[in-house]
């Protein structure tokens, strides 16, 4: 579930959505995916999303299933998940 604050500019009428933070589907933590800092040299990111639809040279539509999951939930419970159903996680280095 990614939560977004409501930014109101007080002269020109417009309002956007400014990205906050994502809460985990799992855990119901808070994780920030997109958060960049010049000092710190880790980051975290995942995501499980699938595409179903039909794909034509002129137009394209479906339906996108997305899942907001922490690096922290992907590892320690969909991978034994997706293990316990007979599946393996394909890890390679970056
Ligand atoms: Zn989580």
């Amino acid at each position: 579930m990614k939560k977004f604050e409501t930014i109101k500019e007080k002269e020109v009428i417009k309002n956007y959505k400014k990205f906050e933070y994502v809460i985990c589907e799992l855990c119901n933590k808070q994780f920030d995916d997109e958060e960049f800092n010049e000092e710190i040299y880790d980051f975290n990111e995942s995501e499980v999303k699938c595409r179903i639809g039909q794909s034509y040279p002129s137009d394209s539509f479906g339906d996108i299933y997305e899942i907001d999951i922490c690096p922290k939930c992907f590892v320690e419970k969909l991978i034994p998940w997706v293990e316990s159903q007979g599946g393996k996680a394909k890890v390679t280095n970056f």
